[in-house]
């Protein structure tokens, strides 16, 4: 047992060799792990900071995969968190924050008048999508190709695609975990036409990412959502946003106020509880009926505890009253924008840059304008080495916050040109 004896590490290749003894892995999610060249183990975190256990501080551009809206350790929402430890965090009763957060969410997102809160958004996806079967009474789902909906068993895809029939997407699933669903590609209406025209009686739901945030960034092409709303409102099949990410992130209301699309179920969690983790899904009262009468089947000891409900009236609370939220994280969002850009202009090297509001993606091309994973993990690494984090993986986006300052987006950029202009051409 090395785990008691472990003294203080010094480096983050010695905290993270630690770590891998007692944690299998060294990560509790399999996305920690994915691309990374140069380990990073945090000490804390704090605005759009993390210092690391060298004692190097870093400007952050993931932020937690995209939960705090307004920076790491925001007191306004972690002090009401820690007054919530002091007054019993979880009965296993009802609380009169269940009442205050869900009447905030359902005040906030178009598509919610009711909901049902989880712990993550796995769960509140796996609730959602069995909600939708069992309301529609059809089990067959269609989903898009590089959509992300957590790792349960019946949402876990690999990558590709045997025709319409996407592969499960982990050793262990059961070989059937996928034959209740059909996959086509983002933004192909032709697709979706076919689809429709082959199966459309039998489709239960349609389940995306309204801006498709876990390939890169891709919005919705023009007329996209309105497409699947028309389709799935003709052949009775439910309309599932998971909005996992774009939830208060994207428009105070997520994709479907951006967007103007509302769907029949929404699934929340990340900005909705401020880091906390916390999760929802909801829609109309008529969508949720099959859980008002208990015919449908959704539960968990930690389930709406009452801090993670108190997160959630914190931060939506905060989010309500701040009036210029979105247009300052648009605002900062195109300016980080330009930055990038000119950047990779200066340094002569093309990437791939797409962005919705605070939510941004860029990807290093090759020659051939693929996405060079080798090259964009190289520059990942050369960047926080020189304090700039954000995720390895290309797919993972970036994630900016009110706690970010144009200074912090500049000094981003500096480090973005220096590192892209020493990365190793391929
Ligand atoms: N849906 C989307 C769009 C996500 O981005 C994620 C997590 N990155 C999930 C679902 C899964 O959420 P969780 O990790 O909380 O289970």
């Amino acid at each position: 047992d090395t785990s008691t004896n472990a003294t203080a590490p010094t480096s983050n290749k010695a905290a993270y060799d630690g770590i891998h003894t007692v944690v299998a892995g060294g990560v509790s999610s399999n996305m920690r792990a994915r691309g990374v060249v140069t380990p990073l183990v945090v000490e804390s975190a704090s605005g759009c900071r993390i210092r690391d256990v060298e004692g190097n501080e870093l400007i952050d551009a993931n932020m937690g995969y995209g939960p705090h809206v307004f920076g790491y350790a925001d007191r306004e929402v972690t002090d009401q968190i820690a007054d919530q430890f002091g007054r019993g965090h979880l009965t296993g009763l009802p609380h009169r924050l269940d009442r205050e957060a869900a009447g905030l969410v359902a005040e906030l997102v178009p598509g919610v008048e009711q909901l049902r809160f989880a712990n993550s958004g796995t769960e509140a996806l796996m609730s959602a999508v069995r909600l939708a079967r069992a309301t529609s009474g059809r089990p067959l789902l269609l989903t898009f190709e590089g959509h992300y909906h957590g790792w349960s068993e019946t949402l876990l895809r690999a990558p590709g695609a045997e025709g319409y029939r996407p592969r499960p997407g982990a050793a262990g699933m059961i070989p059937e975990a996928m034959n209740h669903t059909i996959q086509v590609p983002w933004n192909d209406a032709a697709a979706v036409e076919r689809v429709f025209a082959e199966y459309g009686g039998e489709l239960g739901a349609v389940l995306c990412e309204p801006v498709l945030a876990n390939a890169g960034v891709v919005p919705p092409a023009p007329g996209f959502l309105e497409l699947l709303r028309l389709r799935t409102r003709e052949k009775g099949a439910v309309l599932v946003f998971d909005e996992v990410i774009t939830g208060f992130r994207v428009a105070r209301g997520g994709a479907q106020e951006r967007y103007g699309v509302v769907p029949d179920l929404t699934v929340l969690s990340k900005v909705m509880g401020g880091g906390f983790p916390v999760a929802a899904f909801g829609g109309s009262r008529e969508a949720m009926e099959p859980l008002t009468t208990y015919e449908a089947f959704h539960a968990g000891v930690y389930a709406g505890n009452h801090a993670a409900l108190r997160a959630v009236a914190a931060t939506l609370t905060k989010i309500r009253s701040a009036p210029d939220l979105y247009d300052d994280l648009e605002a900062l969002g195109a300016y980080a924008e330009d930055r990038v850009r000119e950047a990779a202009t200066a340094a002569g090297r093309p990437v791939l840059f797409e962005r919705v509001g605070s939510v941004l993606s860029m990807a290093l091309l090759d020659e051939a304008s693929a996405v060079d994973r080798a090259a964009h993990r190289a520059l990942q690494s050369a960047c926080q080495r020189r304090g700039v984090y954000f995720h390895p993986n290309p797919d993972e986006p970036w994630f900016l916050s009110t706690a970010h300052t144009e200074e912090d987006i500049d000094t981003i950029a500096a480090v973005l040109k220096e590192s892209l202009a020493q990365a190793p051409a391929t």
